[in-house]
């Protein structure tokens, strides 16, 4: 197994995260790259990592689910090597709704989709990077999102609880192995460029939303990418426990 740096981005087929992977692979990182079902879209992201060079993988596991979460950490420690870098990034979003119109079933969905997966994946990060479980250490970065600070009224109360959920984890998990060689930090993006709106019901809500935004433009998911970069590497090796807000200014 060689010594390149290896990174892992759940929800990495896609938006946010098929940008972060490429980003990497571009600054020399081994990538593996998680996706739920959308095997077309994962396939391409490791064409184009490994036609420009990189080392890539793919690996299909809904990270909500312990068991699939284990077989992900498995199969990349044998194919790839020892994890540097967790990007957790899969999340999401259900049909626009006043919260008196959420199921129950609604609700445990997204918090199983976007707090439970976040918890796993550190998990199975944290018992490879941490020094006390004879580890060299190593980054986790959260993707939070802007909701957690709005809260999101009339359109997914329970998304925006989610993230708040996510960045208590950052927080404490921060705190817990700061000692033992690990940083844990947080971006918070708002209004990128993405299909996530669509799933939202509501694929044109940037434009809707665009003149609200202080900078008067949406992002782009290689925006975002760039501050996990940073993040991820030496230039933050001081930050933990810390959060950029990634949203023009909202
Ligand atoms: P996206 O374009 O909808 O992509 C989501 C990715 O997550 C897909 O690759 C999807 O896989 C994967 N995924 C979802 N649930 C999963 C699960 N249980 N297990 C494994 N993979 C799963 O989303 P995005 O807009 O890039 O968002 C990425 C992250 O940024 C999310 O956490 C989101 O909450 C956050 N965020 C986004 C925005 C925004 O404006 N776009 C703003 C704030 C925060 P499949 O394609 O196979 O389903």
């Amino acid at each position: 197994m060689s010594n390149q740096k290896l990174v892992i981005v759940t929800g990495g087929a896609r938006g946010i995260g098929a940008a972060t992977a490429k980003l990497f692979a571009k600054h020399g990182y081994a990538v593996c790259i998680n996706y739920k079902s959308n095997t077309v879209a994962a396939n391409n992201v490791v064409k184009e990592i490994k036609s420009l060079g990189g080392n890539c993988i793919s690996q299909k596991a809904d990270v909500s689910n312990e068991e699939e979460v284990l077989r992900l950490f498995n199969n990349v420690d044998r194919e790839l090597g020892k994890v540097s870098v967790l990007v957790n990034n899969a999340g999401i979003l259900k049909q626009q709704s006043r919260l008196e119109k959420m199921s129950a079933d609604r609700i445990n969905l997204i918090l199983n989709n976007n707090v439970t997966s976040y918890f796993l994946c550190c998990r199975e990060a944290v018992k490879r990077m941490s020094t006390e479980h004879q580890g060299s250490g190593g980054v986790i970065i959260n993707v939070s999102s802007a909701a957690a600070r709005s809260g999101a009224p009339n359109e997914y109360v329970d998304y925006a609880a989610s993230k708040g959920a996510i960045d208590t984890l950052t927080k404490g998990l921060s705190l817990e192995v700061a000692g033992e060689g690990i940083r844990v930090n947080g971006v918070r993006p708002g209004f990128i460029y993405t299909d996530m709106h669509a799933d939202g019901g509501e694929p044109e809500r940037i434009a809707r939303l665009k003149s609200k935004i202080p900078m008067g433009r949406d992002g782009m998911p290689k925006e975002v990418a760039e501050a996990i970069y940073w993040l991820a590497s030496e230039k933050s090796s001081f930050s933990t426990g810390s959060f950029l807000d990634l949203a023009g200014g909202l």
